[in-house]
């Protein structure tokens, strides 16, 4: 990454450490950790040296003696307004304890993230912070934070396209509100997975197979739906968890925006579409630039299928967002 430089790391790194010296995190670990796995959701997601450092620095103003001045002087500016952004949002949510107040606390991360950076470095912290939910103590908290995680921050990700991070947040956070709802769910996943693998690679074989005849190479994943996504389904299309969990995924990459409309079409004419589920987000995106194109079809063991059609860039865009 040619956006990474290993000097301020460093450098940001021995401050963070010497800063929470003294400090533990809920899972007795050294709050070091904490700062650092930051540090490294933020690098897989290829963000710049200043946003990896603010990821490191992220909680020094706010739990430590650290100060905006210190961290000018250490790193400049554009590090130190990063931190500052951080903190003040920090700040807001630990005083807006009240649920109702949700509409308010979005307009406020929107308004005090002039720079996106901010909001990145806040997703990666609740990300953390939500992967080792668990070892907080005080249940209120975790249910206050879930409630949080639902209501603010998957939403925020969900329309900054990062639908990987956005689906973890939701799964865990759904692990937290409703336990039971997606403890029935993953056994129910669990029984058909066997079954589910098998016929996702004859399917996927036979796909491979039709295109090919037709000059078309495709890449094919089978997709998983997390619990959440299913129970989501469930409450908006007042089904069966029979019924949804039993639909299987695909995933179809093609080279070139011709190839996704050529594609659909040999899905189309060579099996049943199941009607109004055909989407077009090629030619209308959505509103966070997602583009694919979307359609279900009665599949060669007379299984409901859907299928997502998309280039590898629109996948990249998809799975990682702005
Ligand atoms: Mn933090």
């Amino acid at each position: 990454n040619k956006f990474l430089n290993p000097k301020t790391l460093s450098k940001a790194y021995d401050f963070a450490l010497r800063a929470h010296k003294t400090q533990k995190r809920d899972e007795g670990v050294p709050y070091i950790i904490h700062p650092v796995a930051v540090a490294d959701i933020l690098t897989d997601l290829k963000l710049d040296s200043a946003t990896i450092a603010t990821g490191l620095l992220h909680d020094t103003i706010e739990d430590t003696h650290a100060t905006y001045n210190t961290i000018k002087e250490e790193f400049g500016q554009e590090v130190a307004d990063l931190v500052d952004g951080v903190t003040k949002i920090s700040e807001f949510e630990n005083q807006a304890v009240d649920n109702s107040k949700a509409e308010n606390f979005r307009k406020l991360i929107i308004a005090t993230s002039k720079d996106i950076r901010v909001l990145l470095v806040k997703i990666a912290d609740r990300l953390h912070n939500m992967r080792t939910i668990k070892f907080v103590k005080d249940t209120d908290k975790q249910i206050r934070k879930a409630k949080e995680t639902m209501e603010i921050y998957a939403p925020l990700t969900d329309r900054m396209g990062m639908n990987r991070i956005r689906d973890e947040l939701e799964d865990i956070s759904f692990k937290v509100l409703n336990p039971e709802a997606r403890e029935l769910i993953t056994k129910r996943l669990k029984v058909k997975k066997e079954d589910r693998k098998e016929t996702v690679k004859e399917i996927s074989r036979e796909f491979i197979n039709v295109l090919k005849e037709n000059g078309i190479n495709v890449k094919i994943t089978g997709r998983e739906k997390t619990p959440f996504s299913i129970w989501r389904k469930i409450q908006k299309k007042r089904t069966s968890l029979e019924q949804i969990s039993d639909i299987v995924g695909f995933r179809v990459i093609v080279n070139s925006i011709g190839e996704c409309y050529k594609t659909l079409g040999i899905f189309h004419s060579r099996w049943q579409a199941i009607p109004g589920r055909f989407k077009d987000y090629i030619s209308t995106p959505k509103i966070n630039n997602y583009k694919s194109i979307h359609t279900s079809i009665i599949g060669p063991k007379r299984q409901r299928i859907e299928i997502q059609i998309r280039t590898s860039e629109m996948d990249e865009l998809a799975e990682y967002g702005i």
